[in-house]
């Protein structure tokens, strides 16, 4: 229960405090855990440094003893005791001990002899003691010469140790309290200016709130994340505010296209309210008029209809379209009875065996904006070309008349929505301008693309590039 609350405070508090403390706990883990370390090792060391000394020394007491035959009477234990105090260390003492456990010579430097009680052994033992005055190190060893049984004893005081090492552990404590004020208040100078841009981010993000998509942020360009978040955020931003913009003009330009048969036939109605219903001139004339603007007005809307759904219809393509020859050969059919004074002359055969990624639907709606376009802007000339090839990955459909031609000028712009080449003229044959938008946003939905050659009183060719499925694109690779 504790722990979730402090979890829960801990999630809630601002994200400067956050890394500012978990770097700071870092800091302190790893030096607590290196000064641990170094202790330990340091223990271990010095122990491991007297151990040896003390067996070194041991080991010269030995052999003195045994070599020179000391048979520990009165007389020669001066000598001994000189010997001793020569090999004997600071902070230590050596002591000969009898079977009694009475102490026979003793040399000591700086050392209680009380310290430790004196002892004989049996067997070499060396242990550390820690007594109240500090760790002490013994080592007995037995020894027999001239039937006399005795231990030499060496006792090392480490306290000096003890108190290097405890003086240290003093310096380290002050040493983790000026680290770790230390890792907080560069953290947390670190840590303010890390987050100042995602401060200056989220600034920016109100601001678009308040003030409107126009807002973009600073980025510092230097190529590090926040700034690369920052400029990804502004590309984003262009394009909500374009599509925005697309939108509002899409609307702006569907109302005022709109605008135009409503007012006809809004005045042809008034016309027929004031004379029309007894003048049959006028009632025809003016009922005929509105038809027909009835009848663009639906078509208008219809085209609005299926160039919304061009745009936003993302439903997968169901299976790819593996008779691409007999499908477009159909669709020309129908379309030539439509036009029976148009000639389409046909190069499908390159399309033989393989398959399209296209929905046939798409397609035929495609080609008859194409064809009809044809048909709209041919003059004397009736004849459309329809050439099928390969263009791996993509199968090119070329729809090509000899008619009038677009402008270079007006070339990039017709596939945009309402896009007329000349307004006045193209509304009296029937065009909103948005058959080219339609067919390229269809086009674009199975990843092809729609492109236009064209030139003034020569002709067009519109060129469909169709992806192909992948083993007809592999297909093409292998026999070229
Ligand atoms: P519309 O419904 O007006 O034909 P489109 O989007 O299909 O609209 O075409 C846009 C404009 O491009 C047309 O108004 C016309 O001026 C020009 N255009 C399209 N296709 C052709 C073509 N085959 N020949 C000449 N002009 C064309």
């Amino acid at each position: 229960m504790k722990f979730t609350r402090w979890a829960r405070f801990f999630s809630r508090i601002p994200i400067k405090f956050k890394l500012t403390l978990w770097s700071t706990v870092l800091i302190m883990v790893l030096l607590l855990s290196n000064y641990g370390l170094q202790y330990l090792v340091m223990e271990k060391w010095i122990i491991h440094r007297e151990k040896s000394s003390v067996q070194r020394n041991m080991n010269e007491v030995l052999n003195h003893v045994l070599e020179q035959e000391t048979n520990f009477k009165s007389e020669q234990l001066k000598d001994i005791k000189q010997f001793l105090s020569k090999v004997n260390r600071e902070d230590q003492m050596i002591r000969i001990v009898d079977d009694d456990d009475s102490p026979i010579v003793t040399v000591s430097n700086d050392v209680a002899e009380h310290l430790t009680p004196p002892r004989s052994v049996s067997v070499q033992q060396i242990s550390v003691y820690r007594m109240e005055a500090g760790p002490v190190l013994v080592m007995r060893s037995p020894f027999t010469i001239f039937e006399f049984n005795g231990t030499v004893e060496i006792v090392k005081s480490m306290a000096v140790y003890e108190q290097l090492i405890d003086t240290l552990l003093e310096v380290m404590q002050v040493f983790a309290v000026v680290a770790v004020l230390l890792s907080l208040l560069v953290g947390w100078l670190i840590v303010r200016k890390m987050l100042k841009p995602l401060q200056a981010m989220s600034q920016t993000i109100r601001d678009v709130n308040r003030n409107g998509l126009q807002e973009r942020m600073i980025p510092a360009h230097n190529g590090d994340e926040i700034s690369t978040l920052m400029v990804q955020f502004n590309e984003m931003m262009d394009k909500v505010e374009e599509s925005f913009w697309q939108r509002s003009r899409f609307v702006e330009d569907a109302s005022h296209e709109l605008r135009t048969p409503i007012a006809i036939i809004e005045g042809h109605l008034t016309l027929l309210s004031r004379w029309g219903k007894n003048d049959p001139n006028v009632l025809d004339e003016s009922l005929r008029a509105s038809l027909d603007e009835f009848s663009r007005l639906k078509g208008l809307v219809s085209e609005l209809l299926t160039l919304s759904r061009a745009e936003k219809d993302m439903t997968p393509l169901e299976r790819p379209l593996a008779n691409p020859v007999g499908t477009i050969g159909a669709i020309l059919e129908r379309f030539m009875t439509l036009h029976p004074d148009f000639e389409i002359e046909l190069e499908l055969e390159n399309l033989e065996g393989y398959a399209l990624l296209v929905s046939p639907d798409h397609l035929e709606q495609i080609m008859l904006i194409l064809l009809d376009n044809a048909v709209k802007y041919s003059k004397a000339a009736n004849t459309i070309h329809v050439r099928a090839g390969l263009d791996v990955p993509y199968a090119t459909l070329m729809i090509e008349d000899q008619g009038i031609g677009i402008p270079a000028q007006d070339l990039p712009y017709v596939t945009e929505r309402f896009y007329r080449v000349d307004r006045a003229r193209r509304r009296t044959q029937g065009g909103n301008g948005l058959g080219l938008a339609i067919a390229k946003r269809l086009v674009e939905r199975y990843q092809g693309k729609l492109v236009i050659r064209s030139e003034e009183n020569v002709g067009t060719a519109v060129t469909l590039y169709i992806p192909l499925t992948p083993d007809g694109a592999s297909k093409k690779e292998e026999s070229a």
